[in-house]
């Protein structure tokens, strides 16, 4: 019976133990290289085209070529997830991952490095923000801004957002840091796109300025398919404030309500979260993954 995970590194499936990348490889010199992650739903992989198409879209904006096209990265997902399947318990689920760097400094013409991992979802640790809702707060630092290094690929070098986590974690541990652009608009967070709803509108930051998450083009859709309008629009902390409801979303949280925005309540002020709409985006999400997602969090409390 295996009893570790295993991982792709360049050609060769081992355990995670023996997974081994060079201490010259220019993704942990640099921070050059990309990456994108997924995950399972009750064990099945969720839009792992979406996430390869935006892999490959990171990999032409930063000039590296992986060496092996889509349905190859695919296959090869799909095989290290399948090894590591049964190692995972029946009601817990999967991030999976590609990692493409450019390689190891003085051999780039030996080609990218490339790792296909999987990694256990954190449900324990975000199981209290479905019942809370999140707090959000905005740090002093900004989102890195297009001038600088699109915020649209997915790079593997996420200090901009680490740091801004550590100034808002330092004044409050259980916060999200929710990252301004450079105009005073609301982008992102570490890992994370925003909502608010106001009036049975939704809006949320245009993609200039952010990732697009494949969680977020998922709630647009079920937000279509549930005639709610949606505006991508620039909305900045005043719009937050005064909004009916705010949410998350990624891969992880699916849709995660906001309970507050930097100390303001969010909505009627009695706080309950989620509120209708977020509510109605959160059992459509449920809908379509085949999976309660508010409830797999929630089973976690106080575990
Ligand atoms: N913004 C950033 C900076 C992210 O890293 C992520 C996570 N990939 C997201 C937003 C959400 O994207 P997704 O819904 O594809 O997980």
């Amino acid at each position: 019976m295996q009893k570790e995970r295993v991982a792709y590194v360049n050609g060769e499936i081992v355990p995670e133990s023996e997974a081994r990348v060079s201490i010259h490889d220019l993704g942990f010199l640099y921070g050059d290289a990309v990456f994108d992650t997924t995950r399972t739903f009750g064990h099945r992989i969720f839009r792992l085209r979406d996430h390869l198409d935006r892999l490959y879209d990171s990999l032409k904006y930063m000039r590296i070529d992986p060496g092996l096209g889509k349905d190859e990265m695919a296959a090869l997902t799909m095989q290290v997830l399948g090894a590591n399947l049964p190692l995972l318990d029946d009601d817990d689920d999967y991030w999976v991952s590609q990692r493409v760097s450019r390689g190891v400094r003085g051999a780039t013409a030996d080609g990218p490095t490339l790792v296909i991992e999987c990694f256990p979802l954190p449900f324990e640790e975000r199981a209290a923000s479905y019942r809370d809702g999140l707090q959000v707060v905005t740090p002093s630092v900004r989102r890195t801004p297009p001038e600088s290094m699109s915020p649209r690929a997915k790079v593997h070098n996420y200090i901009n957002m680490v740091q801004a986590n550590m100034e808002v974690k330092s004044q409050n541990p259980d916060a999200l840091a929710m990252l301004l652009d450079t105009n005073g608009n609301i982008a992102e967070g570490m890992g994370a796109n925003f909502f608010i709803v106001r009036d049975g509108v939704i809006f949320t930051p245009r993609e200039q300025h952010i990732l697009a998450g494949i969680s977020r083009k998922v709630t647009i859709e079920l937000a279509h398919e549930l005639a709610i309008e949606v505006r991508e629009a620039d909305i900045d902390p005043y719009d937050a404030y005064t909004a009916d409801e705010a949410f998350v979303t990624s891969t992880s949280y699916c849709i995660c309500p906001v309970a507050s925005f930097n100390g303001v309540t969010v909505g009627d002020g009695d706080g309950d979260v989620p509120g209708p709409v977020t509510d109605r985006l959160q059992k459509a999400y449920s809908g379509l993954v085949g999976i309660d997602i508010v409830g797999q969090y929630l089973a976690r409390l106080g575990s």
